[in-house]
């Protein structure tokens, strides 16, 4: 009898591929584990097991395989059925799934490059001749692929060879430019070295007798680093000289002493001794009796507690229990939350249990925890993750949490699987029997609506931990300061005072800017040309710090311009403001405050976020300037004061979900303002304090904008009420995507008549030198979904057989956001 294997390869073709096996590996091999197969003239893949059989392919002969890579499975067959469902869900393939599933270091290929491992230095006895013969020949070249290892081993099948240095640590694969996670940086001080000498140190005491706390800081930094002979944490400096962080600070300015971080590694948790759970208060304690009740009934249960309500505390007592029952668990996070205030928090209870997930983690890293789930290990009982941890090789879950629920970025945009991952976290959960609660301040209206339909359980907590009072929150109407020329800059004379009390009575601001609104562009006075980007549909933005004009959707930049490129005026003004700007106007408003700016651009370099988040933590900022990183999951005890400089660009961003996205966003900020004793205080300037959204934001009316968003989504037939797929056509062409998408819309109205929309150029309807054209399918509630997509991939099909058409690309977004 002849034997085969069904092999998914990662590569988005649709199909399985079969090989031909022999009678023992036939005995051997089990879906899930890895072989190495030839694919098209000279290329070598690892493709996943995922059927062992008898039967022939029908069209073609089918190849040997290379070499069998795993003796036990890597992937577990839940998690094939996983896959299977998120390739039928998302339409996409399971090669796309695999991608995105597998640390890249598990997916060798022709065309992986293997690179020396630099960090870390091995013992080479412990290599083998063909493994030393590799490594040797990294130390001349920087690096390899497989096919010059190949020629180096003199033999065809290396991958066995390449997949054991890997893991003996002697070597790497290149990957996208991975940051190793960052951990919290603690910050040290010490003397600066002009003062290292006797009689440096003996003039810098002399001069410092009229100084005497700061002669106090000096001399205690001396008696503690002598006697602990290690880096002194400015921590410990404040707690035993007594002086407060301004004077170091001062003492800091003035060169005096020099500051300098050093990484705690929270990672590997040092083994200290576990915290006990917090006992809860009466409403934490009533949510937990809810929630298990719901559990009874419910896989799935909603909990809506507002900000600051103790949420965590409760998810940790049902991952406490979890864990009693030998459980694992998943505790979903988005990437911006996953800050190390929440990891320690998680580590403290839970020590060496707790393995962290996401995609700061290089590839080593992620197929450590990998393995550690695979194997059950006792260090990955809690695995706290973003989207992608979804897809490690859990075997018992019992409880699944997803916090903040309603983030968009949940959601995969680019590439495919374009998979939601809360929503794919529920099929995981019924997969394994496990329960799964969803929370947030702020629920989507699709879990909200499954909550009031009674297929989610629900509960709530209505008040913060400790009684603190939800922030107070005023409107104001910028319109009207204007016409009463009450505004500085982008400043109300409200916001000014606010701010101005805020700072005398010590206590922290934050000022938040959508970024998503409109960035600063330049235009010329003259005649109103803007540059735009030579790539894109879109004007470039202005970037004041580094006197350049970038590209947000490529990237493209250049230097700012001097003179209007179209009619040569000097005369050019910026329009639109971004953080850039608020930031510079506040440091006018209050030089001798110290202000600081949150956003991509200045989070991007190494622990740029942590640094930030260690500055506010400590005191060190005064006002904060960001966009909505900052809104996510961070506790500040002294913020006291929000203000949100323009409510408007966020309502009247083109997209049906800009309002409910504007609530949360905006209840998420405010969130942060008043967390402990001092009521908190949020302003809001709109030029529109009427809108309906802004009122439910003041009144935190989470029920009355729900009912008011769920009749627009009603009368307009979009989700949650309509399910939809967005279908998006690329190409650098314009005429054959405008004739491509005419012809699939055409097609696809036939079948599905007026739920039909499109094709339509988006906003922005060119980037990276391609043209968008974007064509929506509504599914109402009633008609089948698998047959929708059967039909429109039938239709796809069809589309693709046309000549013409071959070369524009096709992307299919089910349930897009
Ligand atoms: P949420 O996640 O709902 O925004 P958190 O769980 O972060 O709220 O709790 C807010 C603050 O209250 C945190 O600083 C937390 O340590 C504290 N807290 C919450 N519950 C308790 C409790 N039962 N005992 C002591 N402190 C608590
Ligand atoms: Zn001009
Ligand atoms: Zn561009």
């Amino acid at each position: 009898m002849n034997h085969f294997i069904d092999v998914i390869i990662p590569v988005p073709l649709k199909k399985l591929f079969t090989y031909s096996i022999s009678a023992s590996e036939f005995d051997f091999l089990k879906p899930g584990m890895r072989v190495a197969v030839p694919f098209g003239k000279s290329k070598i893949y690892t493709g996943i097991v995922f059927r062992v059989h008898n039967d022939p392919p029908i069209a073609y002969e089918a190849k040997d395989i290379q070499q069998i890579l795993d003796d036990t499975p890597i992937v577990n067959n839940k998690q094939l059925q996983l896959w299977q469902w998120i390739a039928d869900y998302y339409m996409c393939t399971l090669g796309d799934v695999m991608r995105a599933a597998l640390p890249s270091a598990f997916i060798l290929e022709s065309e992986t490059v293997i690179l020396k491992n630099n960090i870390k230095t091995i013992d080479e006895s412990i290599l083998k001749d063909d493994e030393f013969l590799v490594y040797e020949a990294l130390h001349h070249q920087s690096s390899l692929k497989i096919h010059d290892i190949s020629n180096i081993l003199d033999k065809k099948n290396v991958l066995p060879v390449i997949k054991r240095l890997i893991e003996k640590e002697a070597i790497s694969v290149e990957e996208e430019v991975y940051e190793k996670y960052k951990p919290k940086l603690v910050r040290y001080v010490k003397l600066h070295s002009r003062f290292s000498s006797e009689e440096g140190l003996q003039k810098l005491l002399d001069d410092l007798s009229r100084a005497p706390k700061q002669r106090q800081v000096i001399l205690t930094l001396f008696s503690v680093s002598a006697t602990t002979k290690k880096p002194v944490k400015v921590s410990d400096l404040v707690a035993q000289s007594g002086a407060s962080t301004a004077i170091i600070k001062s003492l800091i300015d003035k060169e005096v002493l020099e500051e300098y971080y050093i990484q705690t590694d929270r990672v590997q948790y040092s083994g200290e001794e576990n915290e006990a759970t917090k006992k809860l208060n009466e409403h934490q304690e009533t949510a937990l009796k809810e929630i298990k009740e719901s559990f009874e009934k419910y896989m799935v249960t909603l909990l809506h507690g507002v900000t600051s309500s103790g949420k965590t505390e409760v998810y940790v007592k049902l991952i406490e229990e979890a864990l009693n029952m030998g459980q694992q668990v998943l505790y979903l996070l988005p990437e911006i939350a996953l800050t190390a205030q929440l990891i320690t928090r998680l580590q403290n209870y839970f020590g060496e249990q707790v393995a962290i997930f996401h995609s700061k983690y290089s590839t080593q890293e992620r197929v450590e925890v990998w393995n550690h789930v695979l194997n059950k290990s006792e260090k990955a009982k809690v695995v706290l993750g973003a989207r992608s941890s979804i897809f490690l090789p859990f075997d018992n879950i019992g409880l699944i949490i997803v916090d903040e629920e309603h983030e968009q970025s949940f959601k995969q945009f680019d590439p495919a699987p374009r998979y939601h991952a809360r929503d794919t976290a529920v099929v995981l959960a019924n997969m394994h029997k496990a329960k799964i609660l969803l929370g947030s301040a702020t629920p989507s209206l699709e879990s909200y609506f499954n909550a009031k339909q009674n297929k989610y359980g629900f509960v709530e907590i209505t008040k913060r931990y400790n009684n603190v009072l939800m922030p107070d929150i005023e409107l104001i109407d910028i319109k009207d300061k204007f016409k009463k020329k009450l505004m500085k800059g982008h400043f109300s004379d409200r916001l000014i005072e606010e701010m101005t009390e805020t700072l005398q009575e010590g206590h922290q601001i934050i000022l938040f800017q959508n970024r998503r609104g409109f960035s600063p562009i330049v235009e010329c006075n003259t005649c109103g040309n803007s540059p735009q980007c030579p790539n894109c549909d879109v004007s470039l933005t202005y970037h004041q710090y580094r006197n350049q004009l970038r590209c947000h959707y490529c990237g493209y930049n250049s230097s700012m311009i001097k003179d209007c490129a179209a009619c040569g005026s000097p005369e050019l003004d910026t329009k639109g403001f971004g953080t850039e700007q608020i930031e510079e106007e506040v440091k006018l408003l209050f030089p001798d405050y110290k202000v600081a700016r949150m956003d991509l651009d200045t989070t991007r370099g190494k622990y740029g976020y942590e640094k930030i988040i260690t500055a506010l933590e400590q005191q060190e900022i005064d006002i904060l300037v960001g966009t909505q990183m900052l809104t996510k999951g961070l506790d500040f005890r002294h913020v006291k004061l929000v203000g949100i400089m323009n409510a408007d660009n966020m309502l009247n961003f083109p997209d049906f979900r800009a309002h409910e996205r504007s609530f949360q966003l905006m209840l998420q900020v405010s969130g942060r303002a008043g967390r402990t004793d001092q009521r908190g205080k949020v302003l809001i300037q709109t030029y529109n304090p009427y809108h309906n959204i802004l009122q439910q934001v003041s009144t935190n009316n989470y029920i009355d904008m729900f009912n008011e968003q769920m009749n627009d989504r009603y009368n307009y037939k979009y989700p949650p009420i309509y399910k939809q797929i967005k279908i998006t056509l690329k190409h650098k062409d314009y005429s054959k995507v405008d004739a491509a998408s005419v012809w699939l819309a055409k097609s696809l109205r036939q079948v599905f008549r007026e739920y039909v929309l499109g094709p339509e150029s988006p906003p922005i309807s060119r980037i990276r030198n391609q043209f968008h054209k974007n064509i929506l399918v509504k599914i109402p509630k009633q008609q089948s979904l698998s047959k929708t997509k059967e039909a429109i991939i039938k239709i796809n099909n069809s589309f693709l057989n046309i000549k013409d058409f071959r070369s524009v690309k096709i992307i299919l977004n089910v349930d897009n956001f």
